[in-house]
């Protein structure tokens, strides 16, 4: 039997490294690991059977069994599942084939994990766990319907050895050479208990030989003299195999819910909410559905979330991460919906296009927003922490799912010029603080609360004690596109366009001024405006300013920079958009300039001036200017004539 040594991929070595010195205070969720991983192998054989008989016919009785040998200190675990070939081994156990991985180790390198040992079940390393208590493992495992199989052993050292052969049966066994601490797992009555605790509700019989010594004993417990010595083996099953999602729901216990929670999420925190229920009516089913109160690393790649919604059709498994129940902006939601009324050969494909399916992801869509209504208006503290990890995700409903629009935009939340840093608002509680003669709803956008927050649009609104939400969320910009009307009320970007602000007789006044302003700096306006003819659209006078002299805004119609920065970056054409650069009346700087200029109109100091009164309005926003080298000698030059 030729037996090949081979190297673990470097992530896999690190997060070996991470579970088996650091992770884990509690070291019994190894079994856990393990059960989870054979049941889900019985899972993909069961459903792979229902089309192909003879794949269980040597063996169709499911279960997993785990032995334990006193002699040796070893541990087994065994299953009758759909084993694995050659590739899949290698691709399973010796790499970690999710991307974003090596991004990941980074941050854990960093050492976030050390308050954060959740984060690292975000992975699945459920197998590695097996290292938490094992100095060897072996694993001997055979494809269903195949006639190869494979051995595999690691010290967990960096190595691991492959060799052909060594288990007659389809399914998987795993072999635990236990380390000196950890020697009690081969104790039964130890074993019984983890499985009780953490695998009851596990849809197969977790069996173990159990022994038995009846051999008659005397007044001080030793075997009776000339006594024959009486010991039976039998099997017993330790767990109780009830789904859990088919109990009626006054009689789980929260521990239930939240290990349960753990084996179909494969996840390592206790869920923040439990959703469960059965639908009645012209469609049925059952739905145990889970908030996670951590958002997994990869929540935004495409082939993250594998362990989303488990399908199950007259109690037999399906799939999991049937993306066709749930939409995506609600891919954070785990656990398990059951029907009846589906054929048990569906494929992924059909799914996509059933009918029933699209009920019931209907259903369990308005569940869900509505559970999430609840709780954001009854445990405001839970809501709070679901929306700082999955605010961002549900948001993206709003761009795709217009039927429930509007009531996603009753969940959404904003920081805003009247929030503390990291404290929320939301539209509810915007528009009942609306300041009389408010007509819209304002928003400005940015990259960060602290860019949003000095910037000069806010100026006149700060002054009118008008809040403006702070929009700062990358995702924020998609969703604004096609967000509509708020109750009536639109929504408005105070860098963008015209404002229109006050009653009318306040904005009749302000005309009045304005006509007078315009008439006073009207050439000079014109002057400035061709100066800077190459960058700007357009010069005009500013309403939105107090304190700054000077700022951009994005014409109606116009793409923002904000957005521009984003079409960059999915490497999409950006097309060329000049902005309005607008000045403040009543600056100083204005009414210097135009005093330069009527005592000289072709003095170079107004070309200088404007464009440092453009390259400022960049600067407030974030945005290099185009020549920094010239925009120093300027303010160089304007310091020595200061003197
Ligand atoms: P996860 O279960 O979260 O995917 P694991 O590290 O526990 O992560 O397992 C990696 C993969 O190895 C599983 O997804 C599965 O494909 C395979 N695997 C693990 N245990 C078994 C088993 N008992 N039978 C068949 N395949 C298994």
């Amino acid at each position: 039997m030729a037996t090949e040594k081979k190297e673990f991929k470097t992530e896999v070595q690190q997060l070996l490294d991470l579970v088996i010195h650091s992770l884990y205070s509690n070291k019994d969720i190894f079994l856990r690991e393990l059960i989870s991983n054979s049941s889900d192998a019985i899972d993909r054989l069961r459903f792979k059977a229902l089309s192909d008989k003879d794949l269980i016919k040597d063996d169709p009785e499911f279960r997993i069994k785990l032995f334990v040998d006193n002699e040796a200190k070893t541990l087994r675990i065994e299953d009758n599942g759909i084993g694995m070939t050659r590739d899949e081994l290698e691709t399973n156990i010796g790499t970690i084939a999710r991307s974003g991985t090596r991004q990941f180790m980074e941050e854990l390198k960093k050492g976030k994990t050390a308050d954060n040992p959740e984060l690292i079940g975000q992975f699945g390393v459920g197998f590695y766990s097996a290292f938490m208590v094992a100095d060897k493992v072996t694993l001997k495992t055979r494809p269903a319907g195949s006639d190869e199989s494979w051995t595999w052993e690691s010290s967990g050292d960096g190595s691991y050895e492959l060799s052909d052969g060594g288990r007659d049966k389809r399914g998987t066994e795993i072999t635990l050479h236990l380390n000196e601490e950890n020697r009690d797992y081969i104790v039964e009555f130890r074993l019984r208990q983890i499985v009780k605790k953490y695998s009851d509700f596990v849809e197969y019989p977790v069996v173990m030989d159990i022994t038995r010594d009846d051999t008659p004993l005397d007044d001080e417990g030793k075997p009776k003299e000339g006594a024959e010595k009486k010991v039976t083996i039998t099997e017993e099953t330790l767990n109780s195999m009830k789904a859990i999602w088919m109990r009626p729901k006054s009689e789980v216990k929260k521990e239930e819910y939240s290990e349960f929670y753990k084996h179909v999420s494969h996840d390592y925190t206790d869920p923040l909410k439990t959703i469960h229920y059965s639908a009645e009516g012209k469609i049925e089913f059952k739905a145990l559905l889970y908030l996670p109160a951590k958002a997994p690393f990869d929540m935004f790649q495409q082939e993250g979330t594998k362990h989303g919604i488990h399908l199950y059709v007259k109690r037999i498994f399906i799939m999991d991460n049937c993306e066709a129940l749930l939409p995506r902006y609600l891919r954070f939601v785990k656990g398990v919906v059951e029907s009846n009324d589906l054929p048990l050969n569906v494929s992924r494909e059909i799914l996509q296009e059933d009918a029933i399916i699209k009920q019931i992801e209907k259903s369990v869509t308005t569940k869900i927003l509505s559970e999430l209504k609840t709780m954001m208006k009854k445990s405001e503290e839970d809501y709070l922490s679901f929306y700082r990890e999955f605010g961002k995700v549900l948001k993206e409903g709003i761009e795709v799912d217009q039927a429930n629009k509007d009531k996603i935009k009753e969940l959404l939340l904003f920081e805003s010029s009247k929030t503390e840093p990291g404290k929320y608002v939301s539209l509810k509680e915007y528009t009942e603080r609306m300041v009389l003669d408010q007509k819209e709803i304002y928003y400005i956008t940015g990259t960060s609360r602290a860019a949003v927050e000095n910037s000069p649009h806010l100026e006149v609104f700060k002054k009118k004690e008008i809040e403006v939400l702070f929009m700062i969320e990358p995702v924020d910009e998609f969703i604004l596109a096609g967000f509509g009307e708020y109750d009536g009320k639109k929504l408005k970007s105070i860098a963008q366009g015209d404002i229109d602000l006050g009653s009318e007789e306040e904005k009749k006044l302000a005309d009045e001024q304005k006509k007078e302003v315009s008439g006073k700096y009207k050439k000079l306006i014109k002057k400035v405006q061709d100066s800077l003819k190459e960058d700007v659209k357009e010069v005009r006078l500013s309403d939105r300013l107090t304190d700054s002299a000077s700022c951009l805004v994005t014409d109606e119609g116009d793409m923002n920079p904000q957005m521009e920065r984003i079409f960059a970056a999915m490497n999409q054409p950006v097309p060329e958009t000049k902005r309005i650069l607008e000045l403040n009346p009543s600056h100083p700087v204005i009414e210097t300039m135009n005093e330069l200029f009527t005592a000289n109109k072709k003095d170079p100091k107004i070309a200088d001036y404007s464009e440092l009164l453009y390259d400022q309005a960049l600067l407030t926003e974030g945005i290099a200017v185009k020549n920094p080298a010239r925009f120093a000698q300027l303010i160089s030059d304007l310091m020595v004539q200061a003197k």
